[in-house]
This record gives C-alpha cells, structure tokens and sequence, in this order.
C-alpha cells in the first residue's frame, strides 16, 4: 500500500473546537430555525420513505429551487452544500488552468490542488477590487475563473464593469455569490446574457442551514447538464433536500434575519471604523491581530495569514454576543493595540 505523496502535503480541514462561548469564526447564521418551522420539517419527513433512494439528481429541490427563481430546473443544479459543486465545476471545462482572485476563499485552491489543475492569481487591489482587464487576458487559457462577491475574507462585492470584462472573453465564470442576501448587490440578472456565467449560492449562510449542507448553482442548461454527468447520483439526501425546500417557502423570516445582521454588522463596522473594511457580507474584516486577546476571553474568531497576516474576520453575532465581542475589542484597541 502506498499513499500518493500528493495526498501526504494536504492538511485535514482545521476548525478549532472547545468550550468557548462566542463562536464567530465559520460565517454561520447565529439563528436556527424556530421550532415551528422544525415541526413542519419533521412533518414532512414523516411522510417520506427513508428505505428509498432519493431522487437521483434531486430535482424536488432543483424544481423548487427554479419555481422560486422563475428559470427552468435544467438551469439549477444543487450538491452537498456549495462545496461539493466547485469539486465538480473545477472538472468541467478544457483549459490549462484555474483563476482566482486572491486574497477569497481557500477551497478553489484545495480542489485544483487535488487535481492537478494549475492555479493562476489576480490579486485584488488594496482595496480588494479585481482586476477586469488582466483577468479577462488570462481568460483565454482558463477552463475556469472564479471571482467571489460579496469576497471572504474582505465583505466587499465586485464592480459589475469589471465582471463583465471578463465574461466578455467568454471563458466559463463562476461568481460565488454564498453571502449574497446580505448585499444589494447579486449577477443573477446576466445569467438571461451569458451562457458562460455560474452562480453558485448556498443555504448555509442567510438560510441557517449550514449543518443541512445544501448549494446550488444557476447557469445555462449546457453546463448544468455536463455537471449531471459526473455528478455522484443520489448524492443529496431526502433530509437536506426537504428541509432545504421548506426554507425557501420561509423567506420572509430567512431576510428578515438577514436585515438584523446587517444591521447589526453596520453597528460593529461604527465602533470600529478605523480598523474594519465596508463589508455586504455576514461578516467584517478588521486589520487587528486580536486574535488571541479574543480566544483568552472566550470568542472565537477567524485569524488570517498571507497578505492579511494581523486581520480578523468576525462573523456577526445575536445582539449580545456582538456587545461582548464590541466590548473586547474595545479593551484590546484601548490597551494593546
Ligand atoms: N463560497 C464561499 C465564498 C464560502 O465562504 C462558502 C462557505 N464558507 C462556500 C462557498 C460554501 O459553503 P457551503 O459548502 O456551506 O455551501
């Protein structure tokens, strides 16, 4: 038996676990759903035979999925949270490499890695805003592109000017757009233009489904159906996939929270101006190296590396968890920083 030495340089995927009280570092909803709406899950469940297979490319979600949407089922695909879809997507186009836009997200990297796919880096400018024009010029060798607005770690959205340069090479794009109900801001619209473009949501963050595993992806039937043909049948289970189907008749209340974040986030982003970027995401990225000051007071936060070596990114909180964490931080500014 011999492990592939390729597989030895990867790391098991690290979150820290513990007794600590805050818990701010993973971008979560702080609200589960209520119990009423758990009840009505549990009903349904009751109804459905778990001896059977599930549908074999989920389409009682993809179908509602399209209803709320008003596109056709053969434009959504959906996978075991959003993840599993860029494990498919990175796989699906000719090209000798992927491009990103660092500093985003870490998984685009983890499955060109494990497949061997080159990745070629745009950096975001100082203030984190792609760069259209040398991203477009890279697109032609690309089998994919993968830009992320509102972006993690840094909140912001990308200019729509400098997306459509790059959409206009015609090279597929992905725009990750998993914290999008927290922005004005989403690029649904230039699916009716561009049969080149994938957006790729999630229930994990505004839906508080993030322990259901549920994503989906919007684009042209082509690429939905191409994804189909390598995707691992019957790979949604009939749990995730009715609770994620009642959720989405329960988007008053998915936005209503979604409205309490964001305004909570502006509170945050107020107290502490000087150090956060502007972010339309769940979250801030703060140019403060109180990492360790906030885990000794037990709040967990996410501590970043590489260009963002001394930032945070704090997920928001309820009301109180996010007065303690305004209250930490102010000691750690008015003390230590
Ligand atoms: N894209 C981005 C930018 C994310 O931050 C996340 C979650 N951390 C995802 C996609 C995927 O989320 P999930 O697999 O929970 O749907």
């Amino acid at each position: 038996m011999k492990i592939r030495e390729l597989i030895k340089t990867f790391q098991p995927y690290k979150v820290l676990e513990g007794d600590y009280k805050i818990w701010l570092d993973k971008n979560e909803n702080p609200f589960d759903l209520p119990p009423e709406i758990k009840e009505e899950i549990f009903e349904e469940l009751r109804k459905t035979p778990f001896n059977r297979y599930p549908h074999i490319t989920s389409m009682p979600l993809r179908e509602a999925i399209a209803e709320f949407y008003g596109v056709s089922p053969k434009n959504v695909a959906v996978g075991n949270g959003g993840d599993e879809l860029l494990s498919y997507l990175i796989k699906l186009f000719d090209g000798d490499y992927i491009v990103t836009t660092p500093p985003t997200f870490a998984m685009y990297y983890f499955y060109a890695k494990l497949n061997g796919i080159p990745v070629v880096e745009v950096p975001l400018n100082e203030r984190f805003i792609m760069n259209g024009d040398e991203i477009a010029e890279k697109s032609q060798k690309a089998s994919i592109v993968f830009i992320t607005s509102p972006n993690n770690p840094t909140g912001n959205t990308q200019p729509r000017e400098e997306i459509l340069k790059v959409l206009d090479t015609g090279a597929p794009v992905v725009i990750d757009e998993a914290y999008a109900e927290f922005s004005e801001k989403s690029y649904i619209d230039l699916l009716d233009e561009y049969e080149n473009l994938i957006i790729l949501r999630t229930f994990s963050k505004a839906f508080s489904l993030a322990g259901v595993r549920a994503g989906y992806l919007l684009a042209s039937e082509e690429i939905v159906d191409a994804l189909y043909r390598i995707k691992s049948p019957f790979s949604l289970n009939v749990l995730t996939m009715i609770t994620a189907k009642v959720m989405l008749n329960h988007y008053d209340l998915v936005m209503e929270r979604v409205n309490y974040i964001i305004k909570e986030r502006e509170r945050i982003y107020q107290e502490f101006k000087e150090y956060a970027y502007p972010s339309e995401a769940n979250f801030l990225l703060m140019k403060l190296d109180a990492y360790e000051f906030l885990l000794e007071r037990g709040i967990v936060v996410r501590k970043l590396d590489g260009r963002l070596q001394g930032h945070i990114r704090v997920t928001i909180g309820k009301k109180e968890e996010n007065d303690e964490l305004i209250k930490v931080l102010k000691e750690f500014v008015e003390n230590v920083a």
